[in-house]
Formats: C-alpha cells, structure tokens, sequence
C-alpha cells in the first residue's frame, strides 16, 4: 500500500498539522491501493501564509526567470512520464495507453503551449503610438487557490499551474481526493524544478474541508476551479464574502450536429470521443443529433460501434475503456440509465449492469440510448459515463434551438461537408468551443466554457491572462 500522507509547503515536505486518513481505491479492482492524508484549516492556513509570503518575490522576478523554471518543470515532467501515467492509470482507471498518450501527454502539451505564450506575451507596453506616457501593465492576481478533478488530472493541474506560474501568481493546488497520487507526484516534480519556495504548494483535502477554506479564504485572491457546476456554485457563494477572483471551468452536454452530407467517419468519430475516458470528460459529446434523412442509418452505427467498444481493467494494454472513478458514480450513472428507459428513450446498446465478465470494479456498459428527446433527463443531465444520446432533428433552425437549449455550454461539434453552414452555426452555438469536422483545437487555443459551464479559459494566451490584473499607468518615464 502506498503511504503519502505529507503535503507540500513552502518548498517541503511537511506532515499534516489536522491530517485525517483517506484511501485511495483503485476502481478496476475496488481495492485500496493507496492512503493519504486529508488537511484541515491549520494546513490550509500554512499553505496561504507560504504562498503569501513568496508572492513578492516571484511577482518581482522577470518572466524570462519564470518561464525557465517552467522549462526546468516540462524536462522533469517528460523524464518522469511513465511513472506519472502509471499514478493516473492507478488512481483514476484511465488505460494505461490512454493514461500514457492523452492524459499524460496533456500535461507536456499544456507546459509547452504556455512556455511559448509567455515568451508572446506583452506583460508590460505602452497603450499605444500616440500615448507614450500610458502604460498598460499585467501583474499577478496573486495568490491563488487551484482546484482540480479527477477526470484529467494532469490535464487540469498543468493548465492551471503553468500558466498561474508565469503569471507570476503564487498558488496552493487542492488536488481531488479521487486523484491525488498523479498531483503528489507533480509537486516532486515541481520540487526538482527548483521552484523557489512558497511559489508551489499543495494540500491535499475533500472539497468541504480544504476546497471551502481556501475559497473562504482573507489571504487567497482568486479560485481557479474545474469540477461540477454544483461545486463551482458553493465555490461562487463561500468566495463572494472576499470577492476575490473565481475562474470556473465546469460541466457540459455537448451536442454533436450530424446534418446528412457529414463525411462517412463522422458517427464512429462521435461515438470513440464519447466513450474516451469512459465518457468521463465534460466536453464529452453526449448528445448526437442527427438530421432525419440520415437518422435509422446512424443510430445503426452507432449501436454498431458501441457494442465493439471493449472494456478491460486499466492496467490492460491496448485499445479499450476502463472503469468509472467511483462507487458514486457507477451508482449515478445506472440510475440515469434506467431513467432513460423509465422515460421513453430506446435503448439499442448496453444498458443497466456490469459488462459480461467484469464483476468487479467500477465497469459500465457502453450504452446508447436512440430516440432521445430533449426534455429527458438523459438529454439534460451530464452523466459523465459512457452513455451516448440520440435524437433527430428536422431543419438547420431546429437543430441549433435543441442545442442551445441546455443550462451548459462548454463544446458543441458540426459535422457537415458545407463550409458556408459550419460557419453559419459556429456564430449561433451558445458554447465557449465549436470543433467541425473532426478537427481539434490547434496550440494555445482557448478552452472554456459559456453560461452555467463557467467562466473562465485556460491554455495559452488566454490561460495566463486569467492570472493577470491590468494595471493602466499614466506619466510613465521613457526608459
Ligand atoms: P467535483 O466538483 O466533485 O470536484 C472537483 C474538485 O472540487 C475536487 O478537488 C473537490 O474536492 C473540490 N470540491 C468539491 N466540492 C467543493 C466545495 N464545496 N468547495 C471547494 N471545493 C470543492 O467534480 P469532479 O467529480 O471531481 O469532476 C467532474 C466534473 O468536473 C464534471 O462535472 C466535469 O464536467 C467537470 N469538468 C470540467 C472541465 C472543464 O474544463 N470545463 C474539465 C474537467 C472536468
């Protein structure tokens, strides 16, 4: 069994001061495989004062100095790779060839990108020609609190450390309780980085416990929080008495617009980028819409693709989804299963239960439910499993109405060989990303969401501009 019970402040490690014992399961297994150590206020408060008092010095150093700690961080990350996709592998039941590929590779990724937006980035400039007096200056919000899930767990730190890095922000990172051998990992890393002390720590706790205090918190002046949009509203309410900053990045229910001259691939694309990370991803395009001419054809695939999407414990290699992370999640997504046939919904593939043959772990089966429509809970509410939902439309109006029509609004996908009526619902999609066709989004491009999916985006240029006050300065000197 895995022991990890200190946290990281002000440079080292230290033990809890109010630490309450936590365990880790293994969700293939249901097994215990690691045990933690959950802080308290006392730890919440070390790790502020730490990051308080290293805050003026590390908004003093030059972003040329910040960015190379980051590029000290990347080689440590990439040196340490397999130990950290097998951490996330263990702890959260991604594939090992997932949790090596995506999940890891995100975290390189993110570094990378931020690296090359910091060197971009003007964090000091004149207005403009015409006022040579007028400064526009970027400085650090300053400390801030980073809360991160456990679905992509590197995904989420690095997008949130890296950039709050060369912000010049210093930070406490609170870690999910469900992921925190991937995130204890990332601290040794940060640690061999040679971070000066206090820029980087991390606590671990539940969201009750650390998760409020530090959103509570006099000395923290901004959240960057990504988890549920219940979470991010008790976030909100626990950081208004502060005011301080609150970055959200939240749930979603993404639609996917499959008009009748989409390419051939555009369904089995649909259906792999659902069942990913067993569908545990909150730009997971849970609800295919499909135009009706095309309609019996594609819920056909789509029953076809999901019946062949393996499942396997996630330290099996090879091309399959493993388990869910929880026993509260298995349990939430069986009860929205049958509440998709209780409601109406037909059910073509998977259905209620474990997979043939998995009788342990947190094991779903790839589920598709055709027939959906919207008002049904299956199309309202993010299920964070491998649950795919179909419904029909008629014309390009009824199409954009269904997928606005939703409280979220993170991603939202077109697929149409049509250039003129991608760009046409590109402008009409409530949602902070678009994606057509199949093509991701390229480096440095933002990723956030609209309306009850939050708030803010991370990565690249826009990433570090949420670490950043501007500050407009007048009767500056010329130099
Ligand atoms: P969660 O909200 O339960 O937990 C996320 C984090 O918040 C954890 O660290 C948890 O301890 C903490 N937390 C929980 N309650 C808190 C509170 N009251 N105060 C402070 N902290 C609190 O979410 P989860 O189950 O870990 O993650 C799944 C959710 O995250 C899904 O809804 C998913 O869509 C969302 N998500 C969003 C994005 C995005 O970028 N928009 C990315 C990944 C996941």
């Amino acid at each position: 069994m895995i022991e990890k019970r200190q946290f990281y402040i002000n440079g080292s490690w230290v033990d809890a001061r109010e630490g309450t014992d936590c365990q880790v399961i293994n969700p293939s297994t249901e097994e215990p495989c690691a045990v933690i150590a959950l802080g308290g206020q006392a730890d919440t408060d070390a790790a502020v004062a730490a990051a308080k008092a290293a805050l003026p010095g590390w908004m003093a150093t030059p972003p040329a100095q910040r960015i190379a700690c980051v590029e000290r961080l990347l080689a440590v990350y990439e040196a340490r790779a397999e130990e950290m996709a097998q951490a996330i592998s263990l702890e959260m039941g991604a594939p090992i060839d997932l949790a090596r590929s995506g999940q890891t590779g995100a975290g390189s990724w993110h570094l990378k990108n931020f690296i090359d937006a910091a060197r971009a980035f003007d964090f000091e400039a004149p207005l403009n020609d015409h006022a040579p007096e007028d400064r526009i200056i970027h400085e650090a919000v300053g400390v801030a609190a980073l809360i991160t899930p456990w679905n992509w767990p590197m995904n989420q730190v690095t997008l949130k450390v890296g950039a709050a890095a060369v912000a010049g922000c210093t930070m406490v990172l609170k870690p999910s309780e469900e992921s925190p051998l991937s995130a204890l990992l990332f601290a040794e890393m940060v640690d061999a980085a040679d971070f000066p002390p206090g820029v980087f720590n991390l606590v671990n706790g539940d969201g009750a416990g650390v998760g409020s205090q530090l959103s509570a918190h006099p000395d923290v002046d901004m959240v960057s929080f990504t988890g549920s949009t219940r979470a991010g509203k008790l976030i909100s309410k626990a950081a208004a008495d502060t005011l301080k900053r609150v970055h959200l990045e939240l749930g979603g229910k993404g639609a996917n617009l499959i008009f009748a001259d989409a390419d051939a691939k555009a369904v089995k694309r649909g259906v792999i980028h659902m069942m990913e990370n067993t569908g545990q991803s909150c730009n997971a395009p849970s609800r295919m819409m499909v135009e009706a001419s095309v309609y019996d054809r594609a819920v056909q695939e789509a029953t076809e693709f999901a019946e062949a999407t393996r499942v396997a414990p996630a330290d099996e290699e090879g091309r399959h989804i493993g388990p869910v992370v929880n026993a509260v999640q298995w349990g939430k997504i069986q009860d929205l299963i049958q509440k998709g046939i209780d409601e109406g919904a037909r059910l073509v593939a998977g259905g209620p239960g474990r997979p043939e043959g998995l009788n342990r772990g947190f094991f779903v089966r790839p589920t598709v439910f055709a027939d959906v429509t919207p008002d049904m809970t299956i199309a309202r509410e993010e299920i964070f499993g491998p649950v795919l939902s179909i419904m029909k439309f008629d014309t390009e109006e009824d199409a954009v109405r269904i997928a606005n029509d939703t409280p979220y609004g993170l991603t939202n996908y077109v697929q149409t060989q049509d250039g003129a009526r991608r760009n046409r619902l590109a402008r009409q999609l409530r949602s902070g990303m678009v994606q057509m066709n199949g093509k991701s989004r390229s480096a440095g491009s933002p990723f956030g969401g609209m309306k009850q999916s939050g708030n803010g985006r991370e990565g690249g240029h826009w990433g570090i501009a949420d670490f950043l006050e501007v500050k407009a300065v007048s009767g500056w000197a010329a130099e």
